[in-house]
């Protein structure tokens, strides 16, 4: 994966998923679901192209979606960022997190990560010159540990970059967990930078809670979110950051020079897809649920060693069981060997050479596809 600005190493996402349309494998790499969001939100995106809304939006996105996206904060969470000023529209999370960082670290800066970490997170602060420090979940269970992450702050710490729920490993940080985050960042005077891009993806009693909710954390805290997960059109690539007028205001000033802005006709359909009802939210994650559980069951039927997932949509398993050390060398042989792609886990951590055992499968697809990834795996291994 690119780590650094001026390294050329294509991400392990279009790596594998090459690999993909290569062998006509199943891709359970890649994060994308087959199926589009529901059909209104598709059709009101076609809408706002035929009613002339094909010109850029404001820099901080059409008002109507940043009404949406303050509502939908106050309705799950009781959180009230401005429309004004407290929001701003990106291109993704993806550039909300690179804004983020750049508007936020800078040369000589560290950036602490929950390591392992989404593949952005470092490069993002590599491209501000900033440091990314890793603190370690540990496998099998990738809990955080409050004393290790407080151990790890320094005098040049700047930017705790969190996200709960965490890809690829699936874990729902819980309130006691947030709480320590919260207090550190409090009584350190960091700066809090969250990616919830699945927080409507938690299963069974986990619950999702905005760090930005906890005492004193408003104030300090960029929550960034997504549609593409919750609506099912990650290429629509819409997201938001928002927090602050302060800090949102810095994030402006850097994404001006990135996208400007983006998506206009998307940006009608996200703010009818936010308003949504309940319901959607609800069958949305029901549907993952029995996702998870059946391919859960199925790799661990497999033989896999399986953590079983609280929440987003991706399920962390070893290979170790199969004899493999290295996952990168056995996802590199996957495709061939049974047609089927997955991530080597250890494409996140900071030293993405270090052989691992670790591999990522999604559960973003329906059933059937599952069931013939696994068939082909029971075939090929
Ligand atoms: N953060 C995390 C944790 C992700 O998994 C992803 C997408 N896979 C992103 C950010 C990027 O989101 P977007 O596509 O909205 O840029
Ligand atoms: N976030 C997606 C994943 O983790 C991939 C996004 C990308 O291709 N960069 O699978």
């Amino acid at each position: 994966p690119m780590n650094a600005p001026g390294q050329a190493r294509t991400t392990v996402f279009t790596q594998m998923s090459a690999l993909a349309m290569r062998h006509n494998a199943i891709n359970l790499g890649q994060g994308f679901p087959d199926e589009s969001g529901p059909d209104h939100i598709i059709e009101a995106a076609a809408l706002a192209m035929r009613d002339g809304h094909n010109q850029y939006p404001p820099l901080a996105g059409i008002p109507q979606l940043r009404q949406a996206i303050a509502d939908h904060q106050r309705r799950f969470y009781g959180l009230e960022p401005d429309t004004e000023d407290g929001i701003v529209v990106t291109a993704g999370a993806s550039e909300a997190t690179a804004a983020a960082m750049l508007a936020l670290a800078g040369p000589g800066d560290e950036v602490i990560a929950l390591e392992p970490y989404y593949d952005a997170y470092k490069a993002c602060a590599a491209m501000a010159g900033a440091t990314l420090v890793p603190v370690r979940l540990e496998a099998p269970a990738y809990r955080l540990d409050a004393e290790r992450l407080r151990a790890a702050v320094g005098p040049r710490t700047r930017v705790l970059l969190i996200n709960s729920p965490h890809n690829p490993t699936g874990t729902v940080l819980e309130e006691t967990e947030l709480a320590a985050i919260a207090e550190l960042a409090v009584e350190r005077d960091l700066i809090v930078v969250t990616d919830e891009v699945y927080e409507h993806l938690v299963f069974d009693d986990h619950r999702h809670r905005p760090l930005a909710s906890f005492p004193g954390m408003w104030d300090r805290t960029v929550t960034i979110s997504s549609a593409g997960k919750t609506f099912s059109v990650t290429g629509w690539k819409i997201g938001w950051a928002s927090g602050p007028a302060d800090l949102i205001a810095r994030v402006k000033a850097v994404k001006q020079f990135l996208s400007f802005a983006s998506g206009t006709p998307f940006q009608y359909a996200i703010t009818e897809a936010l308003n949504t009802g309940d319901d959607y939210y609800r069958d949305y994650v029901a549907g993952y649920r029995e996702r998870r559980d059946f391919l859960v069951a199925g790799l661990a039927d497999l033989g896999f060693t399986v953590t079983e997932p609280q929440g987003t949509y991706f399920v962390t398993t070893s290979a170790a069981p199969f004899g493999a050390k290295d996952g990168m060398e056995f996802c590199l042989d996957l495709p061939e060997r049974c047609g089927v792609v997955a991530i080597p886990n250890q494409a996140f951590y900071a030293d993405p050479d270090a052989p691992r055992p670790e591999v990522r499968f999604t559960f973003c697809k329906p059933l059937p596809v599952l069931q013939e990834g696994l068939d082909r795996l029971r075939r090929g291994l």
